[in-house]
């Protein structure tokens, strides 16, 4: 029988070794959705057609040994492909660590709030009885977690490259997202969460549908739907998380536009991608929510 803690690490080292081959399957998402191709064709070179052989599919160390070129035609297959495949699986082996060791211990307390650091988190797995068994939902709620984090790079590097943000992805991951962190609660997980999860999802959605009514062409249709699964996930966290989630992007879109501006890259009417930065905030959001929350509040001796 293995220690909680090497259950753990073994976990998260599955969910790393997982996420590099769902990365593998996001680009193949990133080219097909947006160029209206199905994701039922068998994979094959853009340039000559050639099949991808199952030796040539698996993630990053079929890159390398290929030396990133077509094996038949020798035409360059981007850096780009081995990075998301790399990058995903990072993001899974974090994603899996801070929902069941950092955000765990205080799952007992209102829904998912984070301890005092994530440094506290990273030491409760080095110390084998500090762990306890995850409650029965907590599995489901993580794979939600994971189909978003997905989502979130998947669309990333859709909204960069081509300044869409397509909405079959969109839909399949509130469609997905919904029925799991429902699955969650079924298992045993507050049933409250659920229910503000789809109240942030309600009011996220309606805050981008007025910005997107107020001023046409400042925000694109897609960028209301992603507001919708933003406001799914952040409300399971809870209100801190959706406020300050939302907020966020705004913050860091707009440094980021002035930056471009300053730097003359962009002018007041460049239209600048948002997806990403909505995206980003929402990660800032899940994680640092509660915290600066309950650090603002403190500032006015309320907390
Ligand atoms: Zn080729």
């Amino acid at each position: 029988m293995m220690s909680a803690q090497t259950l753990l690490v073994v976990g998260i080292a599955f969910a790393g070794v997982f996420g590099l081959i769902i990365g593998s399957f996001l680009n193949v998402v990133a080219y097909r959705v947006p160029a209206g191709i199905s994701l039922m064709r068998r994979s094959q070179c853009p340039a000559c057609d050639a099949p991808v052989r199952p030796w040539q599919n698996v993630p990053v160390l079929s890159w390398l040994a290929l030396r990133g070129r077509c094996a038949r035609c020798g035409e360059p297959i981007p850096v780009r492909y081995p990075l998301l495949e790399l990058g995903t699986g990072a993001l899974f082996a974090l994603v899996t660590w801070w929902w069941t060791v950092a955000a765990h211990p205080a799952a007992a307390a209102p829904a998912f709030a984070l301890p005092a650091s994530l440094a506290d988190g990273w030491l409760s797995i080095t110390t084998a009885d500090s762990w306890t068994a995850p409650p029965a939902g907590l599995g489901s709620g993580l794979l939600a977690g994971l189909w978003f984090a997905a989502t979130g790079l998947v669309l990333t590097v859709i909204d960069l490259s081509t300044r869409r943000l397509p909405r079959s992805i969109v839909r399949t991951a509130l469609v997905a997202v919904t029925a799991l962190l429902a699955l969650s609660c079924l298992l045993g997980t507050d049933w409250w969460a659920l229910v503000r999860a789809v109240l942030g999802m309600l009011l996220l959605y309606l805050f981008y549908a007025v910005l997107w009514l107020a001023k046409p062409g400042g925000m694109g249709g897609g960028d209301v739907r992603l507001a919708a699964l933003i406001g799914l996930l952040l409300g399971w966290f809870g209100w801190w998380p959706l406020l300050v989630g939302g907020f966020a992007a705004f913050v860091l879109g707009g440094v980021y536009g002035i930056c471009l501006i300053l730097f003359g890259r962009a002018t007041r009417r460049t239209a600048v991608p948002f997806g990403p930065w909505m995206i980003a905030g929402a990660a800032l959001g899940a994680v640092f929510g509660t915290a600066i929350g309950n650090g603002y509040l403190s500032l006015f001796g309320m907390a």
